[in-house]
């Protein structure tokens, strides 16, 4: 679904690649979770694969990155839009302002895309429930709280059902419940098979819980890739400046005091560290 092969990509006016010699592959249906400190280049790969690079950014890009068959850097951004759909990282970007309640502000994009009315209504109502905004569909999106407006963004995005969704940062305003329903419905997104989730998060322990595969990004290039038990448990996430969950920690610790024997796989989920303790 994805195909991004020997990405490098510098902004205009700078020197220092934001990616260098990217390459990832994602199955269709996959839920792929993207970690990395500030500055690693998780953003710049976002607007990469939504087309926002080359299209707004111009800057060197160099390799090639396809989504869903489509030469990304050669396909107009209308035609991209039911594809792949990017919820940028500040939700107040994201609301357009020029309409007067959240289920106007859903329909905005899809009117755009000039579906039939009772699509467009099913669609914003589908979207609004999976983001637990159903019951706000009359407010003004700007009464709604930092969190709310997240959904909202998030929303807005889904009810285009983008093949590819897209998500940069999309719990930051949010509480424990609020970031474990968004992750429970992009899962559901995910293994219903409709759509493809590439996911930047730093919330290892839901990232952990839910995703089916981990990116670690440092200084614009790829680290460590594999199945979230490997991947965040890998030592190089220190390293790097991602960390990683309780869990681990608690099981080095463990381990380097004597109490667990050392092959012992390292826990990422609560799950996990109860056998790992057993
Ligand atoms: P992350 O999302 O992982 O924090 P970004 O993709 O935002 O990282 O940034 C990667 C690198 O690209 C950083 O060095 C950042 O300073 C640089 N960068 C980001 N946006 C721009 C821009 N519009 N112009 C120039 N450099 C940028
Ligand atoms: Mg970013």
């Amino acid at each position: 679904m994805i195909q991004v092969d020997n990405l490098s990509y510098r902004y205009p006016g700078t020197t220092i690649p934001a990616l260098r010699g990217v390459t990832l592959h994602v199955p269709p249906g996959q839920f792929c979770a993207i970690v990395g400190p500030n500055g690693a280049g998780k953003s710049t790969l976002c607007y990469a694969l939504a087309g926002f690079i080359p299209h707004f950014y111009h800057g060197a890009l160099t390799g090639s990155v396809r989504v869903d068959g489509l030469d990304v850097p050669a396909t107009p951004l209308g035609e991209l839009a039911g594809v792949a759909g990017l919820v940028v990282q500040n939700p107040f970007n994201q609301i357009t302002g020029a309409r007067f309640t959240v289920r106007e502000e859903v329909a905005f994009g899809l009117e755009n895309l000039g579906l039939p009315r009772d699509e467009i209504l099913s669609h914003v109502a589908d979207s609004l429930a999976l983001v637990g905004l159903a019951d706000y569909a009359e407010h003004s999106p700007f009464a709604l709280s930092g969190g709310q407006q997240q959904r909202l963004a998030i929303a807005s995005v889904v009810a285009m059902r983008p093949r590819v969704l897209i998500l940069d940062e999309p719990t930051s305003q949010l509480d424990p419940v609020g970031t474990k329903e968004v992750f429970a419905a992009l899962r559901s997104l995910a293994a219903s098979g409709d759509a493809t989730v590439i996911l930047v998060e730093h919330k290892l322990e839901w990232v952990a819980a839910f995703a089916d595969r981990v990116v670690a990004l440092a200084d614009g290039a790829i680290v460590v890739d594999g199945p979230p038990r490997d991947a965040l448990s890998d030592p190089l996430m220190e390293e790097i400046g991602v960390g990683t969950t309780r869990y681990t920690r608690a099981a080095r610790l463990a381990q380097a005091q004597g109490l667990v024997p050392p092959d012992r796989s390292l826990p990422v989920t609560l799950d996990q560290a109860v056998e790992f303790f057993r």
